[in-house]
């Protein structure tokens, strides 16, 4: 007996000691490896053995995302209120003031802008540590303005999530945050301003099924969860074995819904690549052939790089030539291509000069 005690005891004891970190080393939560502290900063906290990537806030993705001293945050009066006086366990009030307290944030997701290796664009950044990254009102309200900010600025905007989904103490007001972000991101679309989603651990609920499936382009961390229901409710309804891997990002990639797996130590090169590709892109489309002899006026707007904003409509509109100005062809990768600007009716004149032509 004793001895059956001893082994029972060394076991425990060796258990114990690979919990042991404490500020200085820290345990990858999937391989069980002790990593270094600051390695595991280095390596913006993803493991070097199995590369797994810890949840990290939202405050410290736009310290890897957008350039130093650039990002000015957006939106930030915008919060919750308990509209429904809705109370569980707790009151909702109290869950909000705690998780306001712990994470120091007023929201689950923070907005603004700033320069993606001097790219100007729009973030919008969800952090799971509040409230589960859940999506209510104001979570929703932050990323619709900043929707309209990027679509006002013609920048191109980057939305990150991490979220179990919509919030249900908010009941249906939550619910509707789904279908506002996607109509106004339906309006990005057509402004041709170019929208990049990136989904991380976990990317859930709502969220999955509204802004963050219907980007121009989708990027997602390895290894990260993205579902709508969770395996065990879909396992349930229609009674089969999920296949392995499922609903991770790995899994995604393969039936297209994800287009590319990011390394967090690369998502920061691979944001700017694409916001270098589609300025480049929006230059090449935008560009109007030019007659002899005509005024350069109409060629203002279009020229313009995503990025800069739309200059004041002009004014005088016999100056301005609108015709002969061809929709611009869809980019290769199936992206919505930067719309034209904007352009008053042609006026009969016009039209008797392009048919003489
Ligand atoms: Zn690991």
């Amino acid at each position: 007996m004793t001895w059956l005690r001893k082994a029972k005891e060394g076991l425990k004891a060796q258990q114990r000691r690979r919990e042991l970190p404490d500020g200085l080393w820290t345990k990858c939560e999937d391989c069980g490896e002790i990593l270094y502290h600051k390695e595991l900063e280095r390596n913006l906290w993803t493991c070097s053995k199995c590369s797994y990537h810890f949840r990290i806030s939202a405050r410290a993705y736009i310290k890897i995302l957008v350039d130093d001293e650039t990002f000015v945050e957006r939106f930030s009066e915008v919060v919750s209120t308990d509209p429904l006086k809705f109370r569980d366990a707790k009151r909702y009030s109290d869950r909000l003031k705690k998780a306001r307290e712990e994470t120091g944030l007023s929201e689950a997701v923070v907005c603004g802008e700033g320069r993606i290796e001097d790219h100007p664009c729009v973030v919008a950044i969800m952090d799971f540590s509040f409230l589960g990254g859940s999506l209510a009102s104001a979570a929703g309200e932050r990323i619709a303005r900043s929707i309209l900010l990027a679509i006002e600025t013609r920048r191109p905007l980057l939305i990150l999530s991490a979220s179990g989904g919509a919030r249900m103490f908010e009941g249906i007001l939550s619910l509707m945050q789904m279908a506002k972000t996607n109509a106004l991101l339906a309006r990005l679309s057509d402004a041709g301003v170019p929208y990049i989603s990136i989904m991380t651990h976990p990317t859930t609920g709502g969220v999955t099924a509204s802004f963050a499936s219907v980007g121009d382009v989708i990027l997602a961390e390895p290894k990260a969860l993205i579902g709508f229901a969770g395996p065990r409710v879909i396992k349930q309804t229609i009674n089969q074995e999920l296949p392995e891997g499922f609903q991770r990002s790995e899994f995604l990639l393969q039936k297209g819904m994800v287009d590319r797996i990011v390394h967090r130590t690369e998502l920061k090169k691979t944001v700017a690549w694409l916001l270098h590709f589609f300025a480049a892109g929006a230059a090449i489309s935008q560009k109007p052939r030019r007659r002899a002899g005509e005024s350069l006026e109409r060629f203002r707007s279009a020229s313009l790089p995503v990025g800069t904003a739309l200059p004041p409509a002009p004014t005088a509109s016999a100056e301005v030539v609108p015709a002969g100005i061809e929709a611009p062809e869809p980019s290769p990768n199936g992206a919505p291509a930067p719309a034209a600007p904007s352009e008053p009716p042609v006026p009969a004149k016009v039209r008797e000069v392009r048919v003489e032509e």
